[in-house]
């Protein structure tokens, strides 16, 4: 099963991922380790992927979708992948449909972790950091012993400049913009499931796999192939 996963920063997309990596048995695909992977492997694509890294340019578009018809092609991605960090453009996921496509595949569903920006706010807000040692904490769920106060050198904690709401309410904005028509292509294409992430994670996990269960083909332990399509099994 393909899923693609959406969600703003602190909305526990990373998480979520390593919890659907472990129920599904299928890998994470995030740009991030895939552009590491590409880089490790020295494929030609690989290479050519971190030469624009190395002059510190984007990776454009083209060598990214190669890149990721590459990892599609390995073995653990056959029967399905968690794709994060991609797309993240229209014409990108209209670029992932074309690989898939081409495979006999296609992205199942889109999960679109939601989750409103004050709660963001309050929880990345809450994070705080040692400016000694580096060690970082949740004021909200996973404290200092003494508050505000780091529990190995005993220095006061600070909150990172990145974490200060306006910055994380740019940081949303910037997000949505990003994410609105993306949410727009899959749902278009009945392939879209919001979930609710202002909740304890492991109800988040529970609710996107019932999403999966009821959008897609997949059925525990039954390979894709032996699936029913996702067009029968709607009717
Ligand atoms: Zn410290």
């Amino acid at each position: 099963v393909f899923i693609v996963l959406l969600g703003p920063p602190g909305a526990g997309k990373g998480t979520q991922a390593d919890q659907l990596v472990e129920r599904l048995g299928i890998p994470h695909i995030s740009t991030g380790n895939l552009l590491r992977e590409a880089v490790q492997r020295r494929t030609p694509i690989g290479l050519q992927a971190t030469a624009f890294l190395d002059r510190g340019e984007l990776v454009p578009d083209s060598v990214m979708r190669r890149l990721i018809g590459e990892r599609l092609d390995a073995h653990d991605a056959r029967q399905g992948s968690i794709f994060d960090g991609y797309p993240r453009t229209v014409a990108q996921a209209a670029a992932l449909d074309a690989e898939l496509g081409q495979r006999g595949r296609q992205v199942h569903l889109t999960i679109a972790l939601d989750i409103p920006s004050d709660v963001i706010v309050q929880r990345l807000g809450s994070r705080r950091v040692c400016a000694c040692c580096g060690s970082t904490y949740n004021a909200i769920t996973s404290p200092p012993r003494e508050p505000e106060i780091c529990d190995r050198c005993g220095e006061p904690l600070v909150c990172r400049a990145d974490d200060s709401p306006t910055v994380i309410r740019r940081r949303m904005e910037i997000y949505r913009a990003e994410a609105g028509p993306i949410e727009d292509y899959y749902a278009g294409q009945n392939r879209l499931a919001i979930i609710d992430a202002d909740r304890a994670p492991v109800l988040v996990t529970e609710a996107t796999l019932v999403a999966i269960q009821r959008a897609t083909p997949y059925r525990p332990g039954l390979p894709l192939d032996a699936a029913v399509p996702v067009s029968a099994a709607r009717r």
